[in-house]
């Protein structure tokens, strides 16, 4: 019997989100956006969802993917870095997959590379034969190795891993890379990427059978209200006739179908659409030489897609 299978029936959700770090803020701020808020308790490990039987744990992220696996925890907000690493490690262990990705949040961006001395010339993966790698992602950086057919020696360490080659420890490094500016710190050049990553909401492969799977489908459904509102905009407009909507049509390619709006008398159409790209003043000038009139631009707080 497996964790998952063993744990109690509850009727709340739990939620493992970081304490503090990169993810804890804009994991906070998304969930709150879904409506859910807590008993304030921002120092403490557990936080009582007040809004919705939804509670929070606060705890490091390198955690999330075995409080799930454990069944302690039924979501968690993790850098998919952290979740398929631990995944990977499991299933070199030979232990059956225990979570998953439900959805990228669209933060915490990042990369893992492979980073050699700047004064390397890099010539391929073909290169890595028999040359030390210091990583804190080891298994994804095994599994990589595998399917690349170098054979390469992994060196494990759990931090300052960008230190390793000047310590020599390590010939080049495996690591996260979101700007550069550490790598470049260090006199290391960034030559292939094994992941992009950013934060996921993760959970169990098995879903819950209780109360918390009806909680569950709410609360992805309003992540994903949430997601998809991010960067919409409501667009209204008025056309002198069908030619120019044609042509304006084609100028919002990221928008949903354009939809009239019942007359109102003036002899122009009254439009209205959903645009899910960015809306800047170039391309309101745009739209406008293109026959839009009164061009107004709407943000949405939140919508039941
Ligand atoms: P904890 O104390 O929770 O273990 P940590 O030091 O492991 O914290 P952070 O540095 O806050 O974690 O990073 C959390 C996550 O943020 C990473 O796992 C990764 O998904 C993401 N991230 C985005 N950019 C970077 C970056 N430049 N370096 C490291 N992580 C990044
Ligand atoms: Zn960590």
């Amino acid at each position: 019997m497996t964790a998952s299978q063993a744990s109690p029936a509850r009727d709340r959700l739990r939620i493992a989100i970081q304490k503090s770090g990169r993810l804890a803020e804009p994991a906070r701020s998304l969930l709150a956006a879904c409506g859910l808020s807590w008993r304030q308790s921002r120092d403490k490990l557990f936080c009582y969802g007040e809004s919705l039987p939804v509670d929070l744990l606060l705890v490091r992220d390198d955690d999330i993917p075995g409080l799930i696996a454990d069944g302690v925890c039924d979501l968690g907000i993790v850098g998919r870095n952290e979740l398929d690493e631990q995944a990977a490690e499991r299933r070199r262990n030979g232990m059956p997959d225990a979570y998953q990705s439900l959805r990228g949040l669209g933060f915490g961006q990042c990369r893992l590379m492979l980073a050699v001395p700047e004064e390397w010339e890099w010539r391929g993966v073909e290169q890595l034969a028999g040359l030390r790698i210091a990583t804190s992602y080891p298994a994804i950086l095994a599994d990589w190795l595998e399917r690349q057919g170098v054979d390469a020696q992994v060196v494990e360490l759990s931090g300052s891993v960008e230190i390793a080659p000047r310590l020599g420890t390590a010939d080049l490094i495996c690591d996260l890379v979101s700007s550069g500016a550490t790598l470049a710190a260090n006199q290391l050049k960034p030559v292939e990427t094994l992941l992009e990553s950013e934060a996921v909401l993760a959970g169990a492969v098995r879903e819950p059978n209780d109360m918390r799977a009806g909680l569950l489908a709410m609360l992805l459904k309003r992540v994903d209200g949430v997601l998809h509102q991010r960067d919409s905009k409501l667009l209204m407009f008025r056309a002198a006739g069908e030619q120019q909507v044609d042509a304006l049509r084609r100028l919002l390619p990221d928008a949903d179908p354009i939809e009239r709006l019942p007359d109102d008398g003036s002899g122009a159409l009254r439009l209205q659409t959903m645009c899910h790209g960015a809306v800047t003043w170039q391309r309101l000038e745009e739209l406008e030489r293109a026959g839009a009139q009164g061009l107004t631009v709407l943000t949405v707080e939140r919508s039941l897609a």
